[in-house]
């Protein structure tokens, strides 16, 4: 066989992708594969539903293209007021795009926008978190904070300001609050060093996903840091690319936190992996004072088509018909009590960590010290790649920049069911008994 022309990633062939139903897909050879991380927390409702294919069906039946720009579409309006309406109208304007970087991106410009037509052109820097990861074009990536990924673009992309978030397994000794009031002193430390005048907005992860192995912000450091913003006259954007649309248990992580963004990117869990559709959401004041300038520099030419707003509106219809969010905390409940008994059992899980069906799971050499494993060791793979054996897939990563080690993201379809969340255990013990015993050099039983 020749080889592929794809190049997406270094590393052993792949196995090719037969056939998919619920959370299990099959390979070409007829193996079977548990889908433990909604391939990259995208397929939220799991696989070959036939209500969403009806509704892409009918969708395109009557008309799957048109320009954003040319036409109004029934989808694109009735997803649009859904959206806002998911918000209790704390956002009333809709952008629509393809993927989570084009709704970053989206964010981004909107909010440099919005302070060019106010007359305050200083303000050209954002404020982000390192580690944090939000998207691949080159915007995105700007605001990201993960190393390897920013290495090769350095010196051609606009960086912005990168500030620690809290890390509350790794904080030391001190506890939760004063953890929180140093960070966000840090931050203000930094802020005004780099001139608050500068700054367009903070742009933050209500929940870590990859980069960080669902590390969680609290409450208190939310608050501070909207409280940072409205002192700094500063926008807060939050990335829900991974988060949103019911992910966490709630159909936008911020309302667990009781702080209201300026503008939020969803993307991911929206077309729920049956068609590409993301949104920027902003308020109002902001969207009008852009548009009243001359409007809003930017767009894509696939943004908010008909067909991907059938797919998003089918896919909330489902998950409101189908009280998932309620699943989501069930099937939570029972993942995180699953993933602590087996943290209780192996001494290098070094933390379990996450929200609704959104969880991180930390390795380490030494859990006392909560030391990393040496990077070149690639554990995060291993680990991923003994549980693909074992029929599970998991979304692996390794943080890097000191503050964390190797980690896997558990991120199964928010409609998994309590078997097979149980399956999902299983596979993962196996996978992980494999893993303790190839450190402790045994053999697996
Ligand atoms: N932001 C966050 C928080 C993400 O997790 C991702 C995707 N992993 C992105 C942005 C980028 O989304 P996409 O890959 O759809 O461009």
């Amino acid at each position: 066989m020749s080889p592929s022309p794809l190049f997406y990633q270094a590393g052993p062939a792949l196995p090719e992708v037969s056939h998919a139903q619920g959370v299990y897909l099959w390979d070409d050879s007829g193996k079977q594969y548990l889908d433990g991380c909604s391939g990259a927390i995208a397929c939220n409702l799991g696989h070959g539903r036939s209500d969403i294919r009806d509704a892409m069906l009918a969708q395109f039946d009557r008309v799957a293209f048109t320009y954003r720009t040319q036409f109004e579409s029934a989808p694109a309006v009735a997803l649009a007021e859904t959206l806002v309406s998911l918000t209790h109208g704390q956002l009333e304007k809709v952008f629509f795009v393809s993927s989570g970087s084009e709704a970053v991106e989206s964010a981004l410009k909107l909010a440099r926008q919005y302070f060019v037509a106010r007359d305050e052109p200083q303000r050209r820097r954002f404020v982000s978190l390192r580690p944090s990861y939000h998207g691949s074009t080159l915007g995105a990536l700007g605001v990201t904070g993960y190393e390897p990924l920013e290495a090769p673009f350095a010196d051609i992309v606009h960086g912005s300001l990168k500030v620690p978030g809290p890390d509350f397994y790794r904080h030391g000794d001190v506890d939760d609050a004063c953890h929180v009031v140093s960070v966000l002193e840090e931050t203000r430390t930094i802020i005004e060093a780099a001139g608050p005048e500068t700054i367009i907005a903070f742009v933050l992860e209500p929940v870590g996903g990859a980069s960080t192995g669902a590390r969680l912000l609290d409450r208190q450091y939310l608050e501070g840091i909207r409280a940072l913003c409205d002192e700094f006259g500063c926008l807060l954007i939050l990335d829900e690319v991974l988060t949103g649309i019911g992910r966490t248990g709630a159909w936008f992580a911020y309302q667990h936190y009781g702080v209201t963004p300026d503008l939020l990117a969803t993307a991911k869990g929206l077309g729920a992996g049956y068609y590409p559709v993301g949104a920027m959401l902003a308020r109002a004041d902001i969207v009008d004072t852009v548009m009243a300038s001359g409007g809003f520099q930017h767009g894509h030419t696939y943004a908010g088509n008909p067909l991907a707003c059938a797919t998003g509106l089918a896919v909330i219809e489902a998950m409101q018909r189908e009280r998932m969010l309620d699943n989501v905390a069930a099937r939570g409940h029972e993942l995180k009590k699953g993933l602590l008994s087996l943290k209780a059992r192996f001494p290098w899980v070094g933390d379990v960590r996450g929200l609704g069906l959104l969880w991180g799971v930390e390795l380490v050499a030494d859990a006392m010290t909560k030391t990393p494993f040496p990077a070149e060791q690639n554990r995060f793979a291993r680990i991923t790649a003994l549980a693909k054996e074992e029929g599970l897939l998991i979304y692996p990563r390794r943080t890097l920049n000191g503050v964390a080690g190797d980690h896997f993201l558990v991120t199964p379809p928010l409609t998994i069911d309590a078997a097979d969340t149980a399956e999902l255990l299983a596979r993962l013990e196996r996978a992980m008994c494999r893993f303790d015993a190839e450190l402790n050099r045994r053999p697996a039983h």
